[in-house]
C-alpha cells in the first residue's frame, strides 16, 4: 500500500466554478438510489479508518454532448444528497487540466477523470468510481484493464492514460477498469447508470468467488 501517498479529495485541476443553482434538467434521484446501494456495499462513502478519513467514490451522469452532473467534493459522509450537493461540469479540457463547473458545491476531485472518460465515447452516459480493495487487488486475476501504477488520479497523465486505454482495448460504452495508481480505485462506465452499477456488483461477486476459492 506504500505506493499511494496521496489523499483523496484534493482538487488538482484548474477549476472555473460558478456558484449557482443547478439547471432543472439535472435529475438526481437515480444517482442517489445507486449511491445508497454502493454505500451499503462499502464501495463509496466516508470511513475514519480508510484513506485518512476522506470521502471516497463518486458518480456522474451525462446530461448532453458537453455537460455532465457529478457528486460534489467531499460529500461521502452524507447518506443522501440534495441538489445543492451536486455540480454540473459545463465544459472540460482534460488535456489542459481545466474544468468549468456550475453548482452550489465544487465538483468531485475526480471530475477530470470522469471528463476524460466521457470524451472517449458519446454512448457513455454514466460513470461510477468506487473504492474496492477486493476488486483492485485482483485486477490481474480478473483480467481487468487498468491504468498504470505510476499514474495518479485526477491528473493530466490520467487523461492520457484513459485515452490510451480506450484506444487500445475498449470500444463499447460498458467497461470496468482499475486505477492502479489510486489505492482501491475502480471505474465502471456504461450506457446507463444501472448498467454501470450492475457491472461493478457482478465484478465484486466474481472477486469474492475467487477469494473464497483461496481460503
Ligand atoms: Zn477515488
Amino acid at each position: 500500500m506504500a505506493l499511494n501517498t496521496e489523499t483523496e479529495g484534493v482538487i488538482k485541476y484548474q477549476l472555473h466554478h460558478t456558484m449557482n443553482k443547478l439547471p432543472n434538467y439535472a435529475c438526481i434521484n437515480a444517482i442517489n438510489a445507486w449511491r445508497k446501494i454502493l454505500i451499503t456495499l462499502n464501495l463509496l462513502g466516508q470511513d475514519p479508518n480508510r484513506y485518512a478519513g476522506y470521502g471516497f467514490g463518486n458518480i456522474s451522469q451525462r446530461l448532453n454532448a458537453q455537460e455532465f452532473i457529478i457528486t460534489g467534493t467531499q460529500t461521502g459522509n452524507l447518506a443522501s444528497l440534495k441538489t445543492a450537493d451536486f455540480c454540473v461540469v459545463t465544459q472540460a479540457q482534460p488535456e489542459q487540466n481545466r474544468i468549468y463547473a456550475l453548482g452550489e458545491t465544487q465538483p468531485s476531485s475526480e471530475a477530470l477523470t470522469h471528463a476524460s472518460i466521457y470524451a472517449q465515447n458519446p454512448a457513455i452516459q454514466s460513470i461510477i468510481h468506487v473504492h474496492s480493495p477486493e476488486i483492485w487487488r485482483n485486477t490481474h486475476k480478473l483480467q481487468l484493464h487498468f491504468t498504470p501504477a505510476n499514474i495518479p488520479y485526477g491528473s493530466v497523465q490520467m487523461a492520457h492514460a484513459v485515452t490510451k486505454l480506450f484506444n487500445q482495448y475498449i470500444q463499447q460504452p460498458e467497461a470496468i477498469f482499475s486505477l492502479l495508481g489510486h489505492e482501491d480505485g475502480i471505474v465502471a462506465c456504461a450506457s446507463t447508470l444501472a448498467n454501470a452499477g450492475g457491472l461493478l456488483i457482478q465484478k465484486l461477486a466474481k472477486t469474492l468467488e475467487i477469494e473464497y476459492d483461496l481460503v
